[in-house]
């Protein structure tokens, strides 16, 4: 039996990504938004296709074809100066057993390999945590709660996921890492259309603060 590779973005055997479709990936980039994320892409269309793609297909040149777009954005914005460290936020333990594989990882690997710093494991899931209760629960209570290792006072480290929608959960593992001393820049493949969201901005003064 003959593996045939498909374009992850519009099914067409050949490449993992056609060169129609790596054209329409570097299209205009999504709007600064309140999350302050870096994303590359807007998630629609054919980007969205890819994005999604790289959950079953071609895992590994798609990822590095979305690595290298999360690193030109960083170039662009000039936001790749002084980046030490690259990581992930852990998906959960039963998304990774399903898929066999942590996107985020595979990203946050092949981003820290194309700017040349190392990209370590520094969050875990915090299985204790939980954010009910608190203002704008409806919508980010699902986001979880992350434990970083500690020693990264001072040091700068990008935190890097798929696709971004509210932030949360980019937040709140910078949140993590914040309390640990690091200074954090995130990135996404991905931003999903405009969010009117001034309510992203107090889950993270929330996640960096001690206050019951
Ligand atoms: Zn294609």
């Amino acid at each position: 039996m003959i593996f045939e590779t498909r374009c992850a973005g519009c099914d067409k055997p050949g490449a993992a990504i056609c060169t129609t479709c790596r054209f329409a990936l570097v299209g205009t980039p999504p709007r600064d938004q309140p999350h302050g994320v870096i994303a590359a892409v807007p998630f629609t269309g054919r980007a969205r296709s890819i994005v999604l793609g790289l959950k079953y297909r071609n895992r590994r040149a798609v990822g590095r074809h979305l690595a290298g777009l999360i690193v030109n954005r960083l170039v662009a914005q000039r936001a790749h100066h002084g980046i030490e460290l690259v990581t992930w936020a852990p998906t959960s333990a039963k998304r990774r057993r399903e898929r066999g594989f942590d996107q985020g990882e595979l990203l946050a690997r092949s981003v820290a390999r194309q700017l040349g710093v190392p990209c370590r494991r520094l969050l875990e899931r915090d299985g204790s945590a939980t954010q009910t209760g608190r203002s704008r629960a409806e919508r980010l209570e699902s986001a979880p709660g992350f434990i970083a290792r500690p020693g990264l006072d001072g040091r700068c480290v990008l935190v890097v996921d798929d696709v971004v929608t509210t932030g949360s959960t980019l937040m709140s593992a910078a949140g993590a890492l914040e309390e640990r001393g690091a200074i954090t820049r995130l990135a996404a493949v991905a931003s999903t259309p405009e969010i009117r969201s001034a309510s992203v901005l107090p889950f993270r003064r929330r996640a960096v603060s001690t206050a019951a």
